[in-house]
C-alpha cells in the first residue's frame, strides 16, 4: 500500500542523492527541497479538487487528476458508477413493490415504532381519508380516532383481526382489520372492506330465523293437536276428524314452503344454467288462465289479453312457475269479483309479460321489498291464503336469469299491475300459428 505513494519521494530523494557528489550538498539539498515542495503543491492540488468533488457528487464533475491520483479517480470514478447500478435496481425493485402495494385490493399501511404512518396506498387512503404525503410520520391514531381502534393498536397481541363498522355518510362501512408486527418493531396494518360479505352473512341469519319461524307455527299447531288427540279420554269421532283436516292444512303449508325454498335454491345455484327453449307465451297464459280458475273458484273474472302471438327464448319450468306466482297473487289479493288480467305485448319490441288486477293495491313505501324473502304487506291474507312470503322473490330471481327485471305499478284500493320486462333478445320472432279460439273462450 505504501509503495505507491512512496514512489516519487523516492524518486525525488534518489536524484539528490545523485547531485550531491556531482553539485555539492547545498545545491542538492536545495534541489531536494524544491522538488518535495513540488510534490506537496502537486497533491495538495489534486487533494483540493477532491474537497471541491465531494461538496457536490457527480460522476461527470469528477476530476481526471494527475499522477497517482489519476487512479484514485478512476478507481472512485468506477465505485460511483457500481453505486449507480445498485441505487437504480434499488429503486425499480422499491417502484414494483410500491405499484404492487398500490395496487393491492386490501387498504396497507406501514408504520413505524411509533405508530407513525411511513407510507400507505390508495385503498387506505380511501377507506380512512389519508393522504399519503400530507399524513407521513403522523400518529395513525391521531388520524383514525375510533376507541375500539386504538385499544386494538394497545393491546399488544394481533393474533384475531378487529371487525371495525364505521358509519359513512348515510351507509354503514365494515372493515377488518388485521395489524402484522415485523422486522425490530415495525408494523403492517392491512384493512379490508368486508361490508359485502357482512351483508351476505345478516342475510343468511335473517334467513335461518324466518325459515325457522315460519315452519315454528304449523309445527307448533301440529303438535297441539296430536296432544290433544293423546289426551282424549274417549275417542270423538268428530273432533279427530276436524283436527286431522287442521294438521293436513298446517303440513300443506310446510310442504309449500319447503317447495318454494327448493325452488330459491336451485334458482341461485351457479351449477344451475337456464334452459334455453322456446316457450309458446301466449298458450303459457291459456294455461295460466286454467289454474287461475281453479284457484279462484270462480270468484274472479279472468281474461286473458294477448297482443302478440310470439314467444319467448328460456326456460319453460322457471317462467310458467314465475307467472304462476303473479297470478296466484292477484287471485290472492283481489276481493272477490274483481276483474284479473293475464297479458303479452310486445311494445316497440320489448316483450312485457304483465297481470292487472283491481285488488287491495300495496302502498308506495312497500314497493321496493316487495320481492325480498318473506318479506310480506297483508301478513294475515298471506299466511290465510296460503302465501310462503317467496313468490316474488321467486319471481325477482327467475326474471333476472332471463335478463328480466319486474316492474311494479299500485295504487291501495285501486289494485296492482306487475309486469316482466324482457330484453328484446329473448323475443322467439316466429309467429305461432293463429287459434282458431281465443284462449279465453276455449275455457269458458
Ligand atoms: P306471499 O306468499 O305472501 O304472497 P309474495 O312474495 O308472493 O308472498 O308477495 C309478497 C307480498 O306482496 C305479499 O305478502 C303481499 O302483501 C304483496 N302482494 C303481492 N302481490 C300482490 C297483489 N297482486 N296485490 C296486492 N299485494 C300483493
Amino acid at each position: 500500500m505504501w509503495g505507491r505513494p512512496l514512489v516519487p519521494v523516492i524518486s525525488v530523494t534518489a536524484v539528490a542523492a545523485f547531485l550531491w557528489p556531482v553539485a555539492g550538498a547545498a545545491v542538492a539539498l536545495g534541489a531536494w527541497a524544491m522538488m518535495l515542495l513540488a510534490l506537496v503543491y502537486h497533491h495538495l492540488r489534486n487533494l483540493s479538487q477532491l474537497y471541491e468533488w465531494l461538496e457536490a457528487v457527480s460522476a461527470r464533475s469528477l476530476p481526471d487528476g494527475s499522477g497517482s491520483w489519476e487512479e484514485i479517480f478512476s478507481g472512485l470514478s468506477r465505485l460511483l458508477r457500481r453505486q449507480t447500478q445498485i441505487e437504480s435496481r434499488l429503486s425499480a425493485t422499491l417502484g414494483r413493490f410500491q405499484r404492487a402495494g398500490a395496487a393491492l385490493p386490501e387498504g396497507v399501511i406501514f408504520l413505524d415504532e411509533h405508530d407513525r404512518i411511513e407510507w400507505c396506498n390508495p385503498r387506505a387512503e380511501a377507506l380512512y381519508g389519508l393522504d399519503s404525503e400530507r399524513d407521513r410520520q403522523q400518529q395513525i391514531t391521531n388520524l383514525i380516532r375510533n376507541p375500539q381502534f386504538v385499544d386494538y393498536l394497545q393491546q399488544g397481541s394481533f393474533n384475531e383481526p378487529l371487525t371495525l363498522r364505521v358509519s359513512r355518510a348515510d351507509t354503514e362501512v365494515v372493515l377488518s382489520i388485521q395489524l402484522v408486527p415485523y422486522g425490530r418493531s415495525d408494523k403492517l396494518l392491512l384493512t379490508r372492506d368486508i361490508t359485502h360479505w357482512d351483508r351476505l352473512e345478516t342475510t343468511r341469519r335473517d334467513f335461518v330465523a324466518n325459515v325457522s319461524h315460519e315452519l315454528r307455527t304449523p309445527l307448533t299447531v301440529v303438535g297441539g293437536f296430536l296432544e290433544t288427540l293423546t289426551d282424549m279420554r274417549e275417542p270423538d269421532p268428530e273432533a279427530t276428524h276436524r283436527f286431522i283436516g287442521l294438521m293436513s292444512e298446517q303440513t300443506t303449508r310446510m310442504n309449500r314452503l319447503v317447495e318454494d325454498l327448493l325452488t330459491l335454491s336451485r334458482l341461485e345455484s351457479t351449477q344451475n344454467p337456464v334452459r334455453e327453449e322456446f316457450v309458446d307465451v301466449p298458450e303459457l297464459l291459456a294455461d295460466l288462465r286454467r289454474e287461475a280458475i281453479a284457484l279462484s273458484g270462480g270468484r274472479h273474472r279472468i281474461e286473458v289479453q294477448a297482443d302478440s302471438r310470439e314467444g319467448l327464448d328460456g326456460s319453460i319450468e322457471e317462467l310458467r312457475s314465475a307467472f304462476g306466482n303473479l297470478v296466484s297473487n292477484a287471485v290472492r289479493y283481489t276481493p272477490d269479483g274483481g276483474p284479473i288480467d293475464i297479458g303479452w305485448v310486445v311494445r316497440e319490441g320489448i316483450p312485457v309479460f304483465f297481470v292487472r288486477d283491481n285488488g287491495i293495491g300495496i302502498e308506495p313505501q312497500h314497493l321496493p321489498r316487495l320481492t325480498e324473502r318473506f318479506y310480506r304487506v297483508d301478513r294475515s291474507r298471506s299466511r290465510s291464503t296460503g302465501g310462503t312470503g317467496l313468490g316474488l322473490a321467486i319471481v325477482k330471481h327467475v326474471l333476472s336469469r332471463h335478463q328480466a327485471h319486474l316492474e311494479i305499478q299500485s295504487e291501495p284500493g285501486k289494485g296492482s299491475t306487475f309486469s316482466a320486462v324482457f330484453p328484446p333478445a329473448r323475443l322467439h320472432r316466429t309467429e305461432l300459428p293463429v287459434r282458431e279460439t281465443a284462449p279465453q273462450e276455449a275455457d269458458r
